[in-house]
């Protein structure tokens, strides 16, 4: 998922390899007004202002366009209405699927948030908590009053920095309140031992989305640079600097920042995580880079005393180091500044620093004319925050027992899928075959929501301070991250919220995680045919079980460590099937002259591929089990047709040109479009069942396979 503007620590979301299904599925939500009601569509609830939150179907009729060719452009046929049912709101730059979702999930939320919020004495201490954090974000004239009297500590902190020598004990106390400055910090498991967790330092610092924002060529990429440059001077100007000056320090920063891209590692590269792991002693990253005292960085961190530790990116640091020792503290003060600034969720600022951030990160980064309403913006943040606490009241109203029985049933069909499939691959050894199965009976499945809940009594959230919730809320989880270090890991943590309508693989943990939000309609909708179900919401149950077998899962064992299981014979192969992924993917422009970056995308795209054959697969024993008529049509369908259209309907939506620039420089995963196209091209069973020639767009002659 991109965040442009993350609340919670960076350290897990930077460390983490875990993949997602969705690149911005749960991010921002949107008012729906005057549509026609579906047939199938259930109109869930009624605002005051007469917006509507939509269920869509598990197969929307209304959203196919016939007048197109489904072997030439499948997402056009399957989702070549929904950009003229659903345009793209003005408060957001793309809209789809799972949009609608996240949409009515927030709609939900903000019912129990606002009741949590006006529910005086006898609440419970979680309602206080998710009620009182809500109230504050919703506070805006508070916020406004206040100014910047909430960050003045903190912009002391750094105007009291007398020498460099100081360093140290700032920077850890920026990474505990969610401030990247020069570095990130946290804790992972130890990719060669699953059983451990360590400290993780790595790189860090950038205000840009990723490195090469700071080097691409071109009318674009320049454009973007300059307008950085001008909010950098934008938000130091509005927390208190002359206009020459803020000018001066924003170019001084931008100059930093491009430093400090030059040693970093890009984005492609940080996916291997061969290249992300270099285990060493204190002492010998002391010796890597001298320049900083890392022993009271440690020391102040918040971590308990570590001897050896991660060093993600031993270049960055050695960078850091010379970058340090030729940066003069002027410079240094005005870029924490600016850090400071750009870390604090702009929901917690005065309305011009709030309105400066998101006409930069909003309007000219990703082309979104608004900014969404206030309460869905809060209702976001209180679940970043207290995920878990607002987790216990959505699951108690919203999730039944029998979603998380029918995803039980179609994760277990779906992962005996995928031991047939392996059975039947005519390129992989015995030998390599007896492993991966080893593998994949040791996947974990996570579903709905955690066994037990996380405890948040320690975290204090006061009503009026919408500034001092975040930060403490930041920081209660850094420390809570941090802790763990040296301890056994807990195999029943979850890393999203049940109200995150997504889900994810973690390949340390080997395990597949469906938040209770992404099993309603129409991922599962109980009202729909196995057919559409396989088609939605299994190929996502297949995507994330692919994910332990893409290019990155695959190169750790069942047990989540990095430890090759493969014959090197069968490496091989894998790599040259990975490889026509990458060339197919690589060849899709997305937009204006920007192609997909098929090496970035490989995992996702792999998962995609793998997910839709084995769910396809489970669906076919599914009906044989059940003695559905595969030739029976439904509604003009054969429940193949249905299963592929289910399938495509997942990725309806549009998006907005900035907004695609932006997803292909920086996510893994591919445009919506081509997670259809790409996907169904890739399976001669879509073109038997639509009645494709071959070499038409969907039916090419040299279509990859990997799983
Ligand atoms: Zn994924």
């Amino acid at each position: 998922m991109i965040r442009c503007r993350p609340t919670l620590p960076k350290g897990k979301q930077q460390f983490m390899l875990a993949t997602r299904i969705a690149s911005s599925l749960g991010m921002a939500l949107v008012t729906l007004t005057t549509l026609a009601t579906p047939s199938r569509a259930q109109t869930a609830a009624t605002d005051p202002g007469q917006t509507r939150y939509e269920r869509l179907p598990g197969l929307d009729q209304r959203l196919i366009d016939t007048s197109a060719d489904p072997c030439a452009d499948f997402f056009q046929y399957a989702c070549g209405n929904f950009p003229k049912l659903y345009p793209i709101p003005r408060d957001r730059s793309a809209f789809g699927t799972g949009t609608l979702v996240a949409e009515y999930t927030a709609h939900v939320l903000e019912g129990l948030l606002e009741k949590a919020a006006g529910g005086g004495p006898g609440r419970t201490p979680n309602e206080q908590k998710i009620g009182d954090f809500y109230a504050a974000c919703m506070d805006q004239d508070t916020i406004n009053r206040k100014g910047l009297q909430p960050l003045q500590p903190d912009l002391d902190r750094i105007a009291a920095l007398k020498s460099k020598d100081q360093l140290p004990e700032l920077l850890a106390y920026f990474q505990l309140i969610g401030v990247n400055a020069f570095l990130g910090f946290g804790e992972q498991q130890d990719f060669k031992d699953a059983r451990k967790q360590i400290a993780v330092l790595g790189q860090g610092g950038l205000g840009l989305p990723e490195r090469d924002y700071y080097f691409r060529k071109g009318e674009v990429p320049e454009k973007t640079r300059a307008q950085y440059v001008q909010h950098i001077a934008n938000m130091l100007k509005l927390i208190g600097e002359p206009e020459a000056k803020a000018a001066a320090d924003a170019q001084a920063i931008m100059k930093l920042e491009t430093a400090l891209a030059q040693v970093s590692l890009d984005i492609t590269s940080r996916r291997d995580p061969k290249k992300v792991y270099h285990l060493m002693a204190v002492s010998e990253l002391v010796t890597l880079s001298p320049a900083f005292g890392w022993d009271r960085f440690l020391g102040a961190s918040g971590a308990p005393p570590v001897s050896e530790l991660n060093v993600s990116e031993p270049e960055f640091v050695k960078g850091l180091s010379r970058l340090l020792a030729s940066t003069d503290l002027d410079t240094i003060q005005a870029y924490f500044r600016w850090q400071l600034v750009a870390a604090v969720p702009g929901y917690a600022l005065p309305k011009a620093l709030d309105g400066e951030a998101f006409d930069f990160f909003g309007r000219k980064l990703r082309g979104q004319p608004e900014q969404r309403a206030r309460w869905k913006r809060c209702a976001d943040a209180t679940d970043n925050a207290l995920g878990e606490a607002v987790g216990q009241v959505y699951i108690a109203q919203e999730f039944s027992g029998a979603e998380k029985q029918a995803t039980v049933q179609m994760v277990d069909d779906i992962e005996a899928a995928m031991n047939r499939d392996l059975d039947t691959l005519d390129w992989m050894s015995a030998e390599t075959k007896t492993r991966a199965k080893a593998k994949l009976h040791l996947v974990a499945d996570k579903i709905g929501y955690p066994d037990h809940w996380r405890d948040y009594s320690k975290l204090t959230i006061v009503r009026d301070d919408a500034y001092g919730n975040v930060m403490r809320a930041t920081e209660f989880e850094s420390r809570r991250q941090l802790a763990k270090i040296g301890k056994p890991v807990d195999r029943g943590e979850w890393d999203m919220s049940p109200s995150t309508v997504d889900a994810y693989y973690n390949p340390s943990m080997n395990d597949i995680n469906f938040p209770a939000a992404i099993l309603q309609t129409p991922f599962y909708d109980p009202h729909a045919s196995d057919a559409e179900n396989y088609g939605h919401g299994g190929a996502i149950v297949g995507h994330e079980l692919t994910h332990g077998f893409d290019d990155e899962g695959r190169q750790f064992d069942g047990n989540g460590n990095l430890a090759d299981w493969w014959t090197p014979e069968d490496g091989r192969k894998f790599d040259q099937k990975a490889d026509c992924e990458v060339k197919e993917y690589g060849n899709f422009v997305a937009v204006d002259d920007v192609k997909v970056n098929g090496k970035l995308t490989l995992g996702e795209n792999t998962a995609d591929n793998g997910g839709l054959r084995l769910s396809y697969m489970a669906f076919l024993a599914d009906a044989q089990r059940k003695g559905i008529d595969l030739t029976q049509k439904q509604d003009g369908y054969t429940p193949i047709q249905q299963f592929f259209l289910g399938y495509g309907q997942d990725w309806c939506g549009a998006t907005r040109p900035e907004q695609l620039r932006l997803q292909v420089q920086t996510d893994p995963h591919s445009p919506r479009k081509f997670r259809v196209n790409g996907a169904v091209q890739n399976m001669p069973e879509f073109g038997q069942a639509f009645g494709c020639k071959s070499g038409q767009p969907m039916t090419p002659v040299n279509a990859c396979r990997v799983w």
